[in-house]
């Protein structure tokens, strides 16, 4: 058979004459089924749409998204929910180029992913003769991901197909780029050679096992602490190990802190959270032991004003050895899988482990319960225009009652407040912006929460995230996926009521349409729109839209001066000193 253009204009053709035969494009197919990767995430075009054809043909679920990196985001986060490398499949260098910032995405925030692209001939690209969409995709690829392999010949595709997911998912996981020439998917061999070819990947995240001499020092310093604190990740959230971490929490009586995607990991109403007095229990601890979570800038590089005066040794559970003293001094590295190693230390604290200092719990809680005391007027009102904790006081009580519902959560003052204000009750439930706070995750992230839980998601966004993905709601639709959008409308980035500094009669920069109507362009598509503008008129929507398990997006107007620039991280913005606007 052919498989290149020709046939794409044509529809698929018979797969494989000869019954003897099998070709590049079976080969992936049934290397991928062999180790139960059965759901793709990509936008067909040359050279892949045939493989897409023949992927659905086969039984796997073949889902095409609008822009390659939504697809990127969505194969990412299939990643993280399943602990399997989520597939993405694009066409060449354009398409690949915009699966890419998917993949480095994935690799920042140590999630499984293939990123597999189709390619153009090596013998041209390699002379620089101009070929169709010529691009060296394996050498751009390379330094954005964790490995990165082509496959020039259909005997090989077993092989690469194993290399690809033991590469994402061992170790730290991350993205792994899988490049497919054109002339590779129509390649034939015989079909037994090929059937022997194909590797099912035995144990492909083997267990990592923690020293016992690190874990004794471990527990050693973490026994002799005064103000002890555990900070969760969302390495914790991957791992699975939701049982033991738990106990680990309770039975050490350490109060913790959820980082945003560990959110849930205990319910965030769990007595031992700390998370209402962070600022304090950050600045005044005395042991700090992080489970899957890296001192990067989200924890201030484990110095400076966040950390206080206060001597502090940090206990560190993580796979990858290189992550300890990257930022401070580790005094107790623990290297190995989350699940084991939080089970020897499990094991090593015994039956008397004493409890915390009551001193250091007492002034968390008092702490803890003043915050949470003066808050929670603010999540009661019922302002119009909204503001952010009116709105959000709305989607935190739909979320209680609604534990199973997927969040998906991305913007400024959106993400911030609605990290803060809606509380998680279950692992894995809470899908955000990463390690990079990256606008653009939302669609692809609640396409994929919803093909690969099978619950409902809410997908609170900012109006400015929403756009970067907002065209995916026609896959949403078309899909009927159980997603629910609520934009928080304030037209624009920050806010909408800047002005532009020249008195011109462009928009200010971080301005856009007033009155914009998102809640039409799901309508364009059959999905249910809501305008609202009130906390009552959500929280009605909501409901609503949630229980008919149907596609739809609410409008919600929030007051244009509600927001404050870059949300929490306006630090990080430099500011001139000579410019006079
Ligand atoms: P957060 O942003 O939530 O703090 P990070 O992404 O910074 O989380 O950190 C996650 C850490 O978890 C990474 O250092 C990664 O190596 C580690 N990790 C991921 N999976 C595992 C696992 N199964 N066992 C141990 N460590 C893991
Ligand atoms: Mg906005």
């Amino acid at each position: 058979m052919s498989a290149t253009v020709q046939s794409i204009d044509t529809g698929p053709e018979e797969a494989v004459a000869p019954d003897a035969l099998t070709d590049g494009f079976h080969l992936i197919i049934d290397a991928l089924k062999l180790n139960d990767i059965n759901t793709i995430y990509n936008v067909p075009g040359i050279p892949i749409t045939d493989l897409g054809r023949y992927m659905q043909g086969a039984g796997m679920r073949v889902l095409s998204f609008r822009h390659e990196q939504h697809a990127g985001y969505a194969a990412a986060i299939a990643g993280f929910l399943t602990k399997k490398p989520g597939v993405c499949m694009t066409v060449s260098a354009p398409g690949f180029l915009n699966g890419l910032t998917a993949l480095a995405h994935a690799t920042t925030n140590c999630y499984p992913m293939i990123l597999i692209s189709g390619s153009s001939e090596r013998e041209v690209v390699d002379l620089m003769q101009g070929d169709y969409e010529e691009m060296d995709q394996l050498a751009v690829a390379k330094p954005l991901c964790k490995a990165a392999y082509r496959v020039l010949h259909a005997e090989d595709i077993g092989i690469a197909v194993a290399r690809a997911i033991r590469s994402a998912v061992s170790g730290r996981p991350g993205g792994v780029y899988l490049d497919l020439p054109a002339q590779l998917l129509s390649q034939t061999m015989e079909a037994e050679a090929g059937a022997n070819s194909l590797v099912k990947v035995i144990d492909p995240a083997p267990r990592q096992l923690p020293a016992p001499d690190a874990v004794e020092r471990a527990l050693a310093v973490l026994k002799n602490a005064k103000r002890p604190v555990i900070i969760l990740g969302k390495g914790a959230a991957y791992a699975q190990a939701d049982d033991d971490i738990r106990a680990l929490v309770e039975k050490s009586g350490i109060p913790y802190l959820p980082m945003s995607m560990a959110k849930g990991l205990l319910p965030d109403t769990h007595p031992l959270s700390a998370a209402p007095a962070r600022s304090l229990a950050l600045k005044e601890s005395d042991v700090v032991m992080l489970i899957g979570a890296r001192l990067n800038w989200l924890l201030s590089h484990g110095k400076g004003k966040t950390w206080g005066d206060a001597a502090k040794q940090f206990v560190q559970i993580d796979i990858e050895p290189r992550e300890m003293d990257s930022n401070i001094k580790i005094a107790a590295p623990v290297v190995g899988d989350i699940g084991s190693c939080v089970s020897a230390l499990l094991a090593g604290m015994g039956d008397d482990w004493p409890v915390p200092p009551s001193d250091w719990t007492d002034k968390i809680d008092t702490k803890k319960q003043s915050n949470m005391e003066r808050m929670a007027p603010r999540l009661q009102n019922n302002n119009v225009p909204m503001d952010f904790h009116g709105a959000l006081g709305v989607l935190r009580t739909i979320m209680a009652e609604r534990p199973d519902t997927v969040l998906v959560n991305e913007g400024a003052n959106t993400l911030d407040f609605t990290r803060s204000v809606i509380n998680m009750y279950k692992p894995r439930k809470r899908l955000d912006v990463g390690t990079w706070g990256v606008m653009g995750i939302g669609m692809g992230q609640a396409i994929a929460a919803a093909v690969e839980t099978g619950h409902p998601v809410l997908a609170v966004e900012g109006d400015s995230a929403f756009g970067f993905s907002g065209m995916e709601v026609e896959t949403i639709c078309r899909y009927d996926l159980p997603i629910c959008v609520v934009v928080f409308n304030n037209g624009g980035i920050y806010r909408g009521s800047d002005v532009n500094p020249s008195g011109g009669s462009d928009a200010a920069t971080t301005v856009f349409v007033k009155d914009a109507r998102y809640d039409k362009m799901i309508e364009a598509f059959g999905g249910a729109g809501y305008y609202v503008t009130s906390p009552d008129e959500l929280k009605q929507a909501v409901n609503e839209a949630i229980d008919s398990g149907k596609p739809s997006l609410i409008n919600a107007v929030i007051d244009e001066t509600a927001g404050t620039e870059s949300g929490r991280i306006g630090n990080l913005n430099p500011q001139s000193v000579v410019s006079k606007k």
